[in-house]
């Protein structure tokens, strides 16, 4: 049995092969990640890539606070827009 600090699932699990050859496994600490556009995949601007900001901050911190902020970028949503309003 592991120590109990990792026992979280709060690290992440990795199996690796040492030179020895036997295979151990890791316990990796999650890193920040970028958030990015659901449409055309280019990252979001005004979204914390800090851990500490996603996890306690404020709900207004994390993201733009528009229609589908967060989620679609400012360009996707401009187009987004003009689809619905001509109703194409
Ligand atoms: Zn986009």
């Amino acid at each position: 049995m592991v120590r109990p600090a990792l026992r979280s699932r709060s690290r992440k699990r990795i199996a690796k092969r040492v030179p020895s050859g036997e295979s151990r496994v890791f316990y990796v600490s999650r890193s920040a990640y970028v958030a990015r556009c659901s449409v055309c995949g280019r990252p979001l601007g005004g979204v914390p890539r800090d851990l500490s900001v996603i996890r306690y901050g404020a709900k207004t911190l994390k993201r733009p606070e528009r229609p589908y902020g967060g989620v679609l970028c400012s360009r996707c949503l401009a187009v987004a827009y003009k689809i619905s309003i001509r109703g194409l």
